[in-house]
Order: structure tokens, then C-alpha cells, then sequence
């Protein structure tokens, strides 16, 4: 078999993909004939697969350089799922772990090996890996070599190093975030002069970009979108402060919602496992400061909010990006405000960096600004700020949906300009809002403003209007914020032509009230779903299995992969095969399981509720083994019965178990000790593996019972 077929047959036998997408195949084909590469290519596009199958087609090792630590784990647990030989090496192992790593390595056991940068460039392991033999090095997010990037890694500056020691290994660096003069600086700094440039854009078709004004509700807002939105989905909400996330993810939780919170404030223990939690659980939220999510790669991360504006763009985009990697329908979803706006600008105005630096930040603080006022398509803007285009409005983003009325605003905006002007560019928006509608206070009185002339001239608009119209014009700039942090505005060079009249200012129509602009969009989005018993007990299934092996679920199968199950509803394992992200070794692993899924729902269909049919069985005398046999299930599927009866209350827990005293302790206790049994492996663990799961699993449902049956504790 010639290479390149060699490639095919990978993709379609270990992963279970028909085709590749977009450039992968010649990316891949470069990579194994020996070439270097830069790839740039959207989230969600594809990265991983250009240099893992090339590492499975070259002999050796591909080195896969990644910044983040905490998730090569998850990223090994993954490929190993695939049986692909993967291992990693970080300060997180013991000495023995690593040395045993480094053995495979050196005796042609692994395909692919993951290591951070930092311990890359130690002189121990660059003279271990001479020793080894070595088919590619990857360089994951390789923007994180741009100084002037906001993932700037100092130690990716040395990566060059792998240049000169072993020029004859092919190298790709790949990034998602890249505007041309951030490409030009990877190309310069980790010499790849020589490399082919595959650009395949940024675009991210299956995030949906909302962004709309803080009504004084934010977080009001927040919780009519993900429940009308998001019911039970994984998602993650940005806030700018500790204090801020702290309150928003309790608030979540009284309203119902798994919200957890996720900064630099928080012992790490807890920030760990918040952030394993969001990993393996499904429907959790998490709350975060910008501290949470780089190297995050969860697929199936459903929405994005932002109750900020984050700083930049750049940021906007990465922050967002992590939505929807399975490329199923996500959201990126944000509530911005006019304090937003000042606090922002105060932060640039105070900057200490140097000149170079601040003019930097200027123009990125300008950039973000301008895309929250735009009244065009919102992907056209965002991709022309990355260098990539888009010929037509999207159609995708809210801009496109509901275009946005605009309004000669120029009268409004003169009265809002002329009345800092008239009060001397000493005050905040709140005070100049009083002395255009006309209010007389003590303050008022005591500086005479309520003589000067645009003293209550601004009856046309409410004081929630005039916020908008401020926020709207310091976002364009007409306004600068001083420096001290008080807030006070005073003119720019660009409001003279508006105060002159010299051209109309047209701005986005105000909003009346805090009403909801728009209806909630309908859920027709995920057509699958439609069949909620299916996709759910899908879903179940998934979870044990993730749950036994201690993985996230998707780890076992993505929603994707699930999703083409519902529709296409495979009957045999040849069947089962041509699903998409079914490759061998989890065909034979879990085909049958899901299969059996499938099949039981079927019954469903027929109208014979399949629980109910176990349930009356067991009510009959049958225990689970028989009944097992009696309908031609696995055993496990029966006890899965079971327990979601125990958890009803509809059996009790000793009718389904025979567990005398001392066992019974000891399980409550291996369940005390590890979470509850949030992952039941720990506990299975724990106990020896002396109790089977299914055991394990009815033991669960019925504390699961007890605790419903009790007041809760907070
Ligand atoms: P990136 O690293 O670019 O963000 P990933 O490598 O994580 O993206 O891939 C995103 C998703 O697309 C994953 O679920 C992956 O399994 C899937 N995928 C990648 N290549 C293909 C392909 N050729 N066909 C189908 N799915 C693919
Ligand atoms: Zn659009």
C-alpha cells in the first residue's frame, strides 16, 4: 500500500472518518513525505488528525508539543481509545511513570508522545529524543510564540532548537488564532521558512455571534438564554472578576442550573475539580474568569457567554472558539453595558506599557468596540479582523438575523457632546444625564449647572436611552474617559465633525425598555434530538461506560457520533461501522452496548415500555441474571433497568442486591470517599473491584433516593 493510502486506510480503520476534510489529505500527505508545514485552520477544523495519522504512517514517535499540562491526559485517554499508542510526559508523572515512558519511547513502543514545552527544551530530553527514533514534531498552538499575542510562551521562542538538532524531522505548527503579522512571526521564530503554508481560514460556521446590551438584568438575561437555549448543556460564562463569578455560579445554582465557579481565587484543588467536573459531567456550566480554558477541548461545549467585554478581540474569538468544536450548532452569546465601555477605555487610557505596546492595545481595544456597535454582519467583520474573508453575510449571527435599525442620531449625540463641553469635561455619565433631563439636585445647584444652556434639554430621551446613546458614542470614540478611574469624559478630536454637523451620526435604534429584543430562537436546530428517548438513553449508556473507565463521555463517543446513531439507527455492527467516529477498536469495545441501546428502543417504539417489562419480570420472582436471559439482554442492561427503578423508589435496594452489613458499610463508604461516586471507577477502585459496577450502579440510585427523599442541605 502506497502512503498516501496508507493515510486513508488510518483515517477510515482507527478513527472511523470516510473522508478527510478540507486539507487534511494533502496536509498529511506533505507531512509524510518528510516537508514541514504551517497549518491554519479554524477550531473544531481538524488540527489533530495532521499529525497523528502522519505519526502513525511515519516510523517513530511524532513529539507533539502543547502548552497545556492538565489536558494531555485527557488527550491520551482518547487516542488510546482509538488503540493508538500514545503516552506523555510532564511533571505530573513520577520518576518511575516517566522513566517507563521514556523506554517506549527509545524501544519504538509509542506513535505519539505529548510533551510541554519547557521540559522539551531540557538538554536531558533533547539528548533522549536524539537516541529515539522520531517521526515529526507538532507544535500545537503556535501563536503562543507571538510576543505581541495575548498567549504569549516564552519558552515556544526556543522551540527553534528543533530545527537545528534535527533538521531531517518534518515539523508542523498549527494555530487557530493567526492574523498575517502573527503568521509572519511564527514562520520567523520557529524558522519554517521552508515550510508550505495551508490556510484554510478561520471561519467557524456552526457558532452562532450574539451580542446585545445589558438591560440592568445581565444575568436575568444569561438565565432566560440557557434556559430557553441550553437547558441541560455544557457551557461557559465568562465574567471579568472573582467576586462577579463567585456570585454569578451560586445565583445559577438557586435557579436550578450545575454552575461552577472557575478563577486564580480558588484553592486549586477546587479549580481542578470544577474543571474536571465540566470536563466529564454532562450539562455542566462552568463560570469563569478569562484564567479558565485555554487547551480546553471539549466537543461539545454547546454555548459561550460573556457578561464582559473581554479586552480584544483576539480574545473574543478564542474565548468563543471553544464552543461547538464537534461543529454542531453552538452559541457565542454576550451582554455588554455602558460601564462595560468606560472601564475598558480607562484601562487602555492608564496602560503603563510603552508606546509601541499602547498603540497595540488601542487599536485592539478599538477593534472590539467597534464589533459590539456594528450594524453589518458580525463573521464578515470578525474574519476580515483576522485576515481572512467572507464574500456574503453570513446568515448566521445576529446581525444577519434581525438586522439592526438605525436612527439619525446626530441631534442627541450634539446635546450628549455639548453638555460635557458645557460642564466643563469634569464629570461622569450619570451626572451628565441629570443635567440633560433636567434635575435639580444640591450638586447641580452647587456647580450652576442647572443655568447652563443644555440644562434640561434632553426630554426626548429617557435616562436608559441617554445610557445607550453614551455608551454608543464612547464606544465610537468621540468620548475618551480620564485616567483617575472617576469616569469623567471629555471630548475627542472625533466629536468635532458630529458637533459641527458636518455629518449625520447614525447609530443603532435605542432599546424602550429591558424587554427582551427578540423571541428566544426555537430549538429546531438539533433534528436528532427530536427523538428524546433515544438521545437520552444514548446518552446513558455513554455515561456508564465513560463512568467505569474513569473518561469523560465523550471520550468514548462525541455527540456527533451519537446523533448519526438516532438518525440512521444502525441494527448490526456492519452497520454500526459506517457511523462516523466508529473506528475498530470501539466497534469491538462498545458496538454491541450501543447497539443494544438502539434495539431496546425499538421495543420502546412498540409500545412495550422495555423497564416495565423488567420490572414486572423482576416483580414475578425473576432476578436480574434471569431476566437477562428471559429477554435476550445483557445482564447490564437489566441492572440499568433496576436501578433507574430503585431511584423511582419503585423497588427497593436489598429486593435487587444481597449485600450483608459489612459490605453494605464498606460501599457507603468507598462512595463517601470519592465524591459521592461522581465517577463510579474511583469507588469500583476502592473497593477492589470486589462489586460489580451494575452492583455499584443500584447502590448509587438508592442514595441518589435518599437524598431526594431529605430536605436539601443548603
Ligand atoms: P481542532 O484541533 O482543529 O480544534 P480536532 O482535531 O479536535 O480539531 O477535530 C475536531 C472534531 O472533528 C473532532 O471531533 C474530530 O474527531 C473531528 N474530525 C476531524 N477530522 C475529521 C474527518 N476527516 N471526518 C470527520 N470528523 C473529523
Ligand atoms: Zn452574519
Amino acid at each position: 500500500m502506497d502512503l498516501n493510502n496508507q493515510a486513508r486506510h488510518i483515517l477510515r480503520t482507527i478513527f472511523g472518518y470516510e473522508d478527510f476534510r478540507g486539507h487534511q489529505g494533502e496536509i498529511i500527505a506533505h507531512i509524510v513525505a518528510g516537508g514541514d508545514a504551517l497549518v491554519l485552520m479554524p477550531t473544531g477544523g481538524g488540527k489533530s488528525l495532521c499529525y497523528q495519522i502522519p505519526a502513525l504512517v511515519r516510523p517513530g514517535a511524532g513529539i507533539v508539543v502543547s502548552p497545556l499540562i492538565a489536558l494531555m491526559q485527557d488527550q491520551v485517554t482518547a487516542l488510546r481509545q482509538y488503540g493508538v499508542r500514545a503516552a506523555y510526559l510532564n511533571s505530573t508523572l513520577s520518576p518511575q511513570d516517566a522513566a517507563a515512558v521514556e523506554e517506549a519511547l527509545l524501544r519504538g513502543e509509542l506513535d505519539l508522545l505529548y510533551v510541554a514545552p519547557e521540559r522539551l527544551l531540557m538538554p536531558r530530553m533533547l539528548n533522549l529524543l536524539a537516541r529515539a527514533r522520531l517521526a515529526l514534531f507538532a507544535i500545537d498552538e503556535a501563536h503562543c510564540v507571538s510576543q505581541w499575542g495575548h498567549d504569549f510562551r516564552p519558552e515556544y521562542i526556543q522551540l527553534s532548537v528543533l530545527h537545528e538538532r534535527f533538521p531531517e524531522v518534518p515539523r508542523i505548527a498549527l494555530t487557530a488564532t493567526a492574523d498575517a503579522p502573527t503568521r509572519r512571526e511564527i514562520i520567523a521564530r520557529l524558522a519554517l521558512d521552508q515550510a508550505r503554508v495551508f490556510n484554510s481560514g478561520f471561519d467557524r460556521p456552526n457558532i452562532r455571534y450574539r451580542i446585545m446590551e445589558d438591560a440592568g438584568s445581565a444575568r436575568e438575561q444569561l438565565l432566560r438564554f440557557v434556559r430557553n437555549e441550553h437547558d441541560g448543556e455544557a457551557g461557559i460564562v465568562y465574567c471579568l472578576s472573582r467576586k462577579r463569578v463567585d456570585e454569578i455560579a451560586a445565583w445559577l445554582c438557586t435557579k436550578g442550573l450545575t454552575a461552577l465557579p472557575y478563577h486564580a481565587g480558588l484553592p486549586a484543588q477546587e479549580r481542578q475539580r470544577n474543571q474536571e467536573r465540566f470536563l466529564r459531567e454532562d450539562g455542566v456550566i462552568i463560570v469563569a474568569t478569562i484564567a479558565f480554558g485555554m487547551g480546553i477541548d471539549k466537543p461539545d461545549v454547546r454555548f459561550v457567554a460573556h457578561l464582559n467585554l473581554p479586552r480584544s478581540l483576539e480574545a473574543y474569538y478564542q474565548e468563543t472558539g471553544r464552543a461547538g468544536r464537534d461543529g454542531l450548532p453552538a452559541d457565542a452569546w454576550m451582554v455588554y453595558g455602558l460601564q462595560d465601555v468606560i472601564t475598558l477605555r480607562q484601562m487602555q487610557a492608564g496602560s503603563e506599557a510603552d508606546e509601541a505596546h499602547k498603540r497595540v492595545e488601542r487599536h485592539k481595544l478599538e477593534a472590539m468596540l467597534g464589533f459590539c456597535e456594528l450594524t453589518t454582519c458580525r463573521r464578515q467583520a470578525l474574519l476580515r479582523y483576522f485576515d481572512d474573508e467572507l464574500d456574503h453575510p453570513c446568515g448566521n449571527c445576529d446581525t444577519c438575523l434581525e438586522p439592526p435599525r438605525t436612527w439619525d442620531a446626530t441631534v442627541c449625540a450634539q446635546k450628549a457632546l455639548s453638555c460635557v463641553h458645557r460642564t466643563g469635561q469634569r464629570f461622569g455619565v450619570t451626572y451628565l444625564i441629570e443635567v440633560l433631563l433636567g434635575k435639580t439636585n444640591e450638586r447641580i445647584q452647587r456647580f450652576g449647572h442647572d443655568k447652563i444652556s443644555t440644562f434640561r434639554i434632553g426630554a426626548e430621551l429617557n435616562e436608559s436611552e441617554w445610557r445607550q446613546l453614551y455608551r454608543q458614542i464612547i464606544a465610537r470614540g468621540l468620548l475618551a474617559v480620564d485616567v483617575e478611574g472617576h469616569g469623567a469624559l471629555h471630548l475627542t478630536e472625533a466629536s468635532r465633525p458630529v458637533l459641527r454637523g458636518d455629518e449625520p451620526l447614525m447609530l443603532r435604534v435605542l432599546q424602550k425598555s429591558d424587554k427582551p429584543r427578540r423571541a428566544p430562537r426555537q430549538d429546531t436546530r438539533r433534528a436528532g434530538r427530536a427523538d428524546g428517548g433515544l438521545w437520552d438513553a444514548l446518552r446513558r449508556r455513554r455515561k456508564e461506560l465513560a463512568e467505569e473507565q474513569g473518561v469523560p463521555a465523550y471520550v468514548i463517543f462525541h455527540d456527533a457520533t451519537l446523533l448519526e446513531m438516532v438518525e440512521h439507527r444502525p441494527a448490526t455492527l456492519a452497520q454500526m461501522a459506517r457511523i462516523s467516529g466508529i473506528g475498530q477498536r470501539k466497534l469491538e469495545a462498545y458496538g454491541e452496548d450501543f447497539l443494544e441501546v438502539i434495539r431496546d428502543h425499538s421495543e420502546d417504539d412498540a409500545n412495550t415500555d422495555t423497564t416495565v417489562e423488567t420490572l414486572q419480570l423482576f416483580r414475578a420472582g425473576m432476578n436480574a441474571n434471569a431476566i437477562a436471559r428471559h429477554r435476550g439482554l445483557k445482564p447490564n442492561t437489566v441492572y440499568s433497568h433496576l436501578s433507574a427503578a430503585i431511584e423511582k423508589g419503585q423497588v427497593e435496594l436489598h429486593e435487587v442486591v444481597d449485600l450483608d452489613e459489612p459490605a453494605m458499610t464498606a460501599i457507603h463508604h468507598a462512595f463517601e470517599q470519592n465524591e459521592g461516586g461522581k465517577r463510579l471507577k474511583p469507588v469500583y477502585e476502592a473497593l477492589d473491584g470486589k462489586y460489580a459496577y451494575e452492583l455499584l450502579r443500584c447502590v448509587k440510585a438508592a442514595m441518589l433516593r435518599e437524598q431526594e427523599k431529605q430536605p436539601a442541605a443548603v
